[in-house]
């Protein structure tokens, strides 16, 4: 990818940088993605994937975010190609435990009463939020990002400075001036006018960015026993959870948040641990088929990264990183903030 007749260039093809792309292409800009990989091999791949900004914040900011992308996420549930689907469900917990608070935005969100408990579990949630299917939702955001015009090559950026087209301030720089594509001077030869990084938790090594650290999770996914509603054991626990994510022929068993572990190959002695946990909560499991393992390392950070660096020329770097547990929740609420800032709407034709 030249990069010369490009307005916008996205780092990173997870469900982060591919759902910026779409946004910012169907404004009306000329949009390239460069990944290291395919969408199938990004850490979006492996998530559940339910609605719900967990491991991730400032709360006040990623609220707005979610709440934007709940409102998205249930427009897309109309088109079956997306893969996505609203579920209702339970959140379950040994100890008492209250609710997060981004559960205020879901209508039916309600406590247990103790007779839908689990035996030996103390509280718990009900409530109805949408699933989403990793592996097809990804499909049909770079089949939309296909149709917008958007091109992805796969092509890992060795530095940021080498499609900046120079140096750049690697701490949060806080709001810019002039974020968009026609807020400075453009490009110049082949550095793109925008930059938008996206690139999950190689963000630490790319920016490079300190805070933003692996915490790793493995699932296991089986043929569906006929399991319709999720599943999710909220009992704190250093490493493991428990969780179970019915997407139709096939359910998502979890699972282990383990802070700070880069390796990306399944485990086996893990896969039958979660296989043992899901089967004592619901026997059904033992029958199913075993489908395949998929590991992801959610990009945490204390907070998400999302804001304009400023460079030479007029050009612009935006950071759109560190969601952490929460990306397949955010994704919608960033990717349209970046989206208003450099193309606002009076800018766009038709
Ligand atoms: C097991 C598991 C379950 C999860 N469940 C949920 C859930 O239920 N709900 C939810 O909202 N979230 C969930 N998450 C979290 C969610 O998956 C992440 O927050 C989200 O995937 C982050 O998306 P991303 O696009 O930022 O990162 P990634 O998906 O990691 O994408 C980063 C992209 O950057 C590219 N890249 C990296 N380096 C370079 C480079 N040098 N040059 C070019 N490209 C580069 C990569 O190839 C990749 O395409 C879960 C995660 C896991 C692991």
């Amino acid at each position: 990818m030249g990069g010369s007749e490009l307005d916008v260039l996205v780092i990173g093809a997870g469900v982060v940088g591919l759902t910026t792309a779409i946004c910012l292409a169907e404004s009306g800009l000329s949009v390239g993605i460069r990944t290291a990989a395919p969408p199938g091999e990004s850490t979006s791949a492996a998530a559940g994937a339910i609605w719900g900004p967990v491991l991730a914040g400032p709360a006040g900011r990623t609220r707005e975010w979610a709440r934007t992308s709940l409102y998205v996420l249930r427009e897309l549930e109309n088109d079956p190609a997306t893969g996505i689907r609203s579920l209702t469900g339970r959140e379950v917990s040994r100890y008492p435990a209250d609710p997060p608070d981004w559960t205020d935005l879901l209508d039916d969100m309600r406590l247990c009463g103790t007779s839908e408990l689990p035996p030996g579990f103390v509280s718990g949630w009900r409530y109805t939020a949408p699933l989403v299917n990793m592996p097809v939702y990804l499909e049909y955001l770079q089949a939309r990002f296909d149709r917008a015009g958007g091109r992805i090559d796969v092509n890992p950026v060795t530095s940021l400075a080498e499609v900046t087209g120079g140096r750049h301030g690697a701490g949060p720089q806080g709001e810019a001036r002039g974020t968009g594509v026609h807020g400075g001077t453009g490009g110049t030869g082949e550095i793109p006018p925008v930059v938008v990084n996206c690139s999950g938790v190689a963000a630490r090594e790319l920016v490079p960015d300190p805070a933003v650290a692996p915490v790793r999770g493995q699932v296991v996914v089986i043929t569906n026993p006929g399991i319709e509603e999720f599943y999710i054991d909220h009992t704190p626990a250093p490493l493991d959870v428990v969780c179970m994510f019915p997407h139709g022929d096939t359910v998502v068993l979890g699972g282990t948040v383990a802070p700070d572990d880069w390796d990306t190959a399944p485990r086996p002695e893990v896969a039958e641990r979660i296989l043992r946990d899901c089967a004592a909560v619901d026997p059904r499991v033992l029958g199913a088929t075993v489908l395949g393992h998929r590991v992801g390392l959610r990009p945490t950070r204390p907070e998400v990264r999302l804001e304009a660096e400023p460079l030479a020329g007029g050009r612009v770097l935006w950071h759109n990183y560190g969601h952490g547990g929460g990306g397949v929740s955010l994704a919608w609420g960033c990717a349209l903030e970046i989206t208003a800032a450099v193309r606002p709407e009076e800018e766009r034709v038709g």
